[in-house]
């Protein structure tokens, strides 16, 4: 890796708690929730949202934004759902089956997420470390319904396997091209993005648990609350 790169990663880990931390976090919240999301272009596609759970039960979930176990330290979704736009969905659905074929299952840590949940995340982070969040003058591909972070749990004995690094870890260890720590961790990463990109998601280089699906230009920008999307 670059040693800029390198260089932002060590920053970015000393740098990010300071402003997550914020004490004006319940009023950057309130300020995003009455915000309008950016006019975009009308998108192709109406939204479709499914809950992941309801096509494929087995699917775990570990939706670290409805705890406060995440880089905020503090919950920012009112329910622990996940919901993705129905193609990116089913197309979960085929690669949890496959991983199963090989003992593993896949476990979600964050799919549609509203566009002032992304506003809140790049307010309460210091402008230096906003190289790991979204512009929400663009939106993410989070709040068009089409991302998913995940990682896998092993079916034998029902444990999260090893990864490179953490979750939402803002180093050089989530790189999709880290060659560091346990070979075998590394092999869990590359297993999930395998699985992954055979079923139309895209990897992406610096966050190994975040995929986006191919579908994701056709959908908009949504701000819908878990509440507002219903039980389909
Ligand atoms: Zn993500």
């Amino acid at each position: 890796m670059p040693l800029l790169r390198s260089l932002r990663s060590l920053l970015l880990v000393a740098a990010l708690p300071l402003g997550a931390q914020s004490a004006d976090l319940p009023r950057i919240i309130a300020q995003a929730r009455a915000a309008a999301p950016p006019v975009l272009p009308q998108p192709r596609r109406a939204p479709d949202l499914v809950d992941v759970t309801r096509l494929d039960p087995s699917l775990r979930l570990d939706l670290r934004y409805a705890t406060a176990d995440n880089f905020l330290h503090a919950q920012v979704y009112t329910q622990a759902k996940a919901f993705l736009q129905r193609p990116a969905a089913e197309a979960l659905v085929r690669v949890n089956r496959d991983l199963k074929a090989r003992g593993y299952v896949l476990r979600i840590h964050d799919a549609y997420r509203p566009w002032w949940v992304t506003k809140v995340f790049w307010d309460a982070t210091p402008p230096a470390s906003r190289a790991y969040v979204a512009d929400p003058a663009r939106g993410s591909i989070h709040n068009r319904g089409c991302a998913v972070d995940l990682d896998l749990v092993n079916l034998a004995d029902g444990q999260p396997v090893s990864m490179p690094g953490d979750y939402d870890e803002m180093s050089e260890r989530s790189h999709l091209d880290y060659q560091g720590g346990p070979a075998e961790a590394r092999q869990h990463r590359d297993l999930l993005r395998t699985a992954m990109e055979a079923q139309g998601f895209k990897a992406l280089a610096e966050e190994w648990w975040h995929y986006d699906h191919a579908s994701s230009p056709e959908y908009g920008v949504l701000n819908l609350a878990f509440e507002a999307i219903g039980g389909h």
